[in-house]
């Protein structure tokens, strides 16, 4: 267990590399036999899943395909926030698509991307997340696969950052004390 300093917070060690390779393993041998026959297109969420994608990516012995995509929100509608999708350039009409994403939380971000992926007709649609909060979670989404469970605390690493720092850790850590 290390203690790190990021800015002006203290985290510990919550996953090592090797926990988290291990997981990776898992759910790429799953997907490796799930979509045996197919030709599933990944769209991996920046910034925070890259680190992941790239990982699960490596582990894949089937035919498919990637393509980044990034959420923007801007203020549009009289509710205020409206997302739109950066980098859907591939087409997912009638594809198999896997969503790649670093954590869910609330599942706030992840039920706006899928209403409007869906919108597009791809012939199925799953998810697969490195970290889920189910404590958190006040969606009804399925998660289709998951690396790992994690208590309602927040995390760096592995992709995922505070103010932009920690992307770069190898382990996961989480804040030893609330934001
Ligand atoms: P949600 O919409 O599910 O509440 O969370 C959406 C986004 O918030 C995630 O994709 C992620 O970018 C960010 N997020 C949620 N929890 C954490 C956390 O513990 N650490 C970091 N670094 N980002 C988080
Ligand atoms: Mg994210």
């Amino acid at each position: 267990m290390a203690v790190i300093t990021v800015k002006d917070k203290e985290f510990t060690t919550l996953l090592t590399n090797d926990q988290i390779a291990e997981q990776i393993d898992r759910i790429a041998e799953a997907i490796n036999t799930d979509y045996k026959d197919k030709n599933p297109l990944f769209l991996p969420v920046l910034n925070g899943s890259f680190m992941f994608a790239s990982e699960l990516f490596k582990r894949l012995t089937i035919n498919t395909e990637i393509s980044f995509i990034k959420l923007a929100s801007y203020k549009g509608s009289s509710q205020g926030k409206v997302n739109s999708i950066i980098g859907l350039s591939e087409t997912i009409y009638n594809r198999d698509i896997i969503v790649l994403e670093d954590i869910i939380d609330s599942g706030n971000t992840m039920s706006v991307l899928l209403e409007e992926l869906e919108s597009h007709f791809p012939s199925s649609i799953r998810l697969a997340a490195l970290l889920y909060k189910p404590d958190a979670f006040k969606k009804d989404f399925k998660i289709d696969y998951t690396c790992f469970d994690i208590p309602d605390k927040f995390v760096i690493g592995f992709g995922l950052d505070y103010d932009g720092l920690g992307r770069n850790l190898t382990d996961v850590y989480s804040i030893n004390s609330q934001l």
